[in-house]
């Protein structure tokens, strides 16, 4: 059981001070996931990706241009907007014996602004400080305080990733009140290593984390975050040291068949597989034919054609009357593959159901029921295949779609499911060797290299979003020549309400130009009806499809031949990538306009430059890496990996390996944990929830 000091860390975020319901769910986007809630714990990690300077300049002349600048000052006229030009900002005046700097609001709340910024009043005022024709300006100042008040503002503000409807303040505060709510908990470290390494306490490291005291402390390689990184490297090791002495006792299964189900699905098949996906159809079925585990994983390009490898695996697995699943990263893809998959299914007699969260009452009982008794062959889902209360009559592989983040602590969970269950995962994305060695060490990999043949190359444009009518012409021409089209906006950020493009005012926008040819694809839609917008689209009801990121993976419409991507600036190079991987599915030529918004700044240049060069994603991975370095490529910074959340195993290269030994001692003189320190190190393996790892302990 956990021990109860760290229940106050798992309470859900509505427990800290100012946090109520809307601004839960907020958090439940970003830091949630399918089978929790945003808690205290989710924030607690949630670091500052870096932080704002705002140590205040003497005086106005010595502010710097073109950073944030922090200075006081005196309000001496306020600017409205000439009558005839109802959109020209607001303009106030401020001064001080050095120079003046003339304060900028769009759509102004004149109100607003008279209270909090009246003539002859002094303030303090913090934003971003550039040079116009000349005069120094500021447009929305970030923060506008009376003098009094000026110790309220710290001089070094964390800045964390945020979300909509989360902006950068109300997100420091409830970090900070995470941060707080972290007892002092039994040490783990060894007591030479902490001395030797200058680590301070857990606690008292993640409270230097959320107050950085420089700029340095936040961004920088700083002691506080090498104590939490090798904390989190421990928690890992410990449990992967755990499950090889597990596995070890539960060596896998032999399951092999007689290739009839295989057979009947592949004339089944309306095209001719590649040599690639026989070879990686062969190597599977040779792993499973061992009687060790296999673990593997398959790699290729997007559109390289996983799937059916999945589909083929699991007939073999079928073959020898035992079940699978495949587990998607997102709810579409899930329902996408059990529809794609399901005729295939059926015509080698097959029994396919599907398994979300969204499956609820009798029909969910009915599915859990087949999975018990063994009549599903064949189970499609996301991670709620993995919930409690999922049982399975003769597991015997699992395949792991478009999740190259797919750890150690998930494989612990399936390993729970059935016995030896052997594991197939498969990813687009690249992985450098170097970090293949620190996720995947004990994996063995397949790789499809070509992709079906018949593809056309796709051409791919950057255009200026001031260019937007013309593009809109050049899509309505493409609907009307009957292909199909996406339409992808960025996430909508509280941060910059000024001119980021709503997925959802564009689609009134297009539908005003195109009708009900036009639908609507976002993740805050209820599940319902993202289900009916993608089922129209692929029906081919509608003919463009404006979404948000969601359609990033793995989705596929092979009639869809063109997509547009607004504020293409904005994405990183993967995530371009694998957008774009969504079109150049069928026969016909695809065509990518990738809009951007100048001007552009050298790494975003060279992002389009790229996209517009290759569509080879080894390629694009490398320039990825080196346009980012090596953390950002597999989403290490963000939450997004359950296995990492703060240590970056590429860079902490060496805290991996102290931690690696540090492991094998510990689980060698006290195999149980039950020394004080293996005690202390049971609190650790809960943070970090390895929880099963301390279940695989009571098994052993
Ligand atoms: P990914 O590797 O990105 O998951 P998919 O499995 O979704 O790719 O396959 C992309 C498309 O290619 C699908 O429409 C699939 O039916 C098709 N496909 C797969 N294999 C072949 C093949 N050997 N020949 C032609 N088309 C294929
Ligand atoms: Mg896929």
């Amino acid at each position: 059981m956990r021990p109860s000091a760290l229940d106050p860390l798992f309470a859900p975020s509505t427990t800290l001070s100012g946090v109520g319901p809307k601004l839960a769910k907020a958090l439940d986007k970003l830091l949630g996931d399918e089978t929790h809630a945003a808690r205290v714990i989710d924030l607690l990690f949630h670091l500052p990706t870096g932080a704002i300077d705002r140590r205040p300049s003497e005086s106005i002349i010595e502010a710097p241009i073109g950073e944030i600048a922090t200075f006081s000052a005196r309000v001496t006229e306020h600017r409205p907007a000439p009558p005839t030009k109802a959109k020209a900002p607001y303009r106030i005046l401020v001064e001080d014996e050095t120079g003046d700097v003339t304060l900028v609001f769009f759509h102004a709340d004149v109100r607003h602004l008279l209270q909090t910024l009246p003539i002859g009043a002094y303030r303090i005022i913090s934003g971003k400080l550039e040079l116009w024709d000349g005069m120094r300006q500021m447009v929305h100042p970030d923060r506008i305080l009376d003098p009094k008040l000026a110790a309220t503002m710290p001089s070094v503000e964390p800045v964390y990733g945020l979300t909509e409807g989360v902006g950068g303040r109300i997100m420091a505060r409830i970090a900070a009140g995470a941060a707080e709510r972290c007892p002092e908990l039994p040490e783990w470290q060894d007591g030479a290593f902490l001395a030797r390494n200058d680590f301070a306490s857990f606690r008292g490291a993640i409270d230097a984390l959320h107050h950085p005291a420089d700029i340095k402390a936040a961004t920088g390689e700083t002691v506080a975050r090498r104590r939490i990184a090798y904390d989190e490297l421990l928690a890992s090791q410990i449990a992967l040291a755990l499950v090889r002495r597990q596995q070890k006792k539960a060596a896998g299964r032999a399951t092999g068949g007689d290739g009839a189900l295989r057979r009947a699905i592949e004339t089944a098949l309306p095209f001719t597989l590649t040599d690639g996906q026989r070879k990686a159809i062969a190597d599977i079925h040779d792993d499973m034919e061992k009687p060790e585990r296999m673990l593997r994983l398959l790699q290729g390009d997007v559109g390289s054609g996983k799937t059916v490898v999945a589909l083929m695996a699991m007939a073999a697995a079928a073959e020898a009357n035992r079940q699978s699943v495949l587990m998607a990263p997102t709810e579409i893809l899930a329902r996408q593959h059990a529809e794609r998959l399901a005729p295939l299914a059926d015509k080698a007699g097959l029994k396919l159901a599907l398994l979300t969260g969204r499956e609820k009452g009798a029909g969910r009982r009915q599915v859990l029921e087949g999975l018990a008794n063994g009549e599903i062959d064949i189970a499609v889902g996301t991670h709620a295949l993995f919930q409690e209360g999922v049982a399975f009559h003769d597991l015997a592989l699992a395949v792991v779609d478009e999740q190259h983040r797919f750890g150690v602590h998930q494989r612990l969970l399936l390993g729970a499911k059935g016995e030896a269950v052997d594991i197939l995962v498969m990813t687009a994305t690249p992985i450098p060797r170097t970090l293949s060695l620190t996720w995947f060490g004990d994996m063995d990999i397949s790789v499809l290299a070509e992709k079906p043949a018949g593809r056309k190359p796709i051409a791919t444009k950057a255009i200026s979003s001031e260019r937007l009518d013309e593009v809109v012409g050049a899509v309505g021409r493409a609907i009307n020549a009957g292909a199909q089209v996406y339409w992808v906006c960025p996430l909508v950020q509280e941060s910059d309400t000024l001119d980021v493009a709503a997925a959802q005012q564009r689609f009134e926008a297009l539908q005003e130009e195109f009708g009900d040819k036009v639908g609507l694809l976002h993740g805050q839609m209820p599940g319902r009806d993202k289900d009916a917008a993608m089922a129209a689209f692929v029906a081919g009801q509608t003919r463009l499809l404006v979404s948000t990121t969601v359609i990033e993976v793995g989705v596929d419409v092979p009639n869809a031949s063109v997509m547009v991507i607004e504020h293409a600036e904005r994405f990183g190079l993967a995530q371009l990538h694998q957008l774009r991987g969504r079109i150049g599915r069928g026969s016909a030529a695809s065509t990518c306009l990738l809009l951007y918004k100048g001007p552009l700044g050298p790494v975003a240049e060279a992002r389009l430059t790229i996209m517009r060069e290759t569509e080879d994603g080894f390629r694009i991975a490398e320039e990825d890496l080196r346009l980012r370095g090596e953390g950002e490529v597999l989403g290490t910074k963000q939450s997004g990996s359950p296995d990492w959340r703060i240590a970056r195993p590429e860079i902490d290269g060496d805290l991996l390996a102290a931690a690696r030994d540090d492991a094998r001692l510990q689980i060698e003189r006290d195999p149980h944990l039950e020394t004080e320190r293996g005690q202390a190190v049971r609190t650790l393996l809960y943070l970090f929830e390895r929880d099963v790892a301390i279940r695989l302990l009571r098994a052993g």
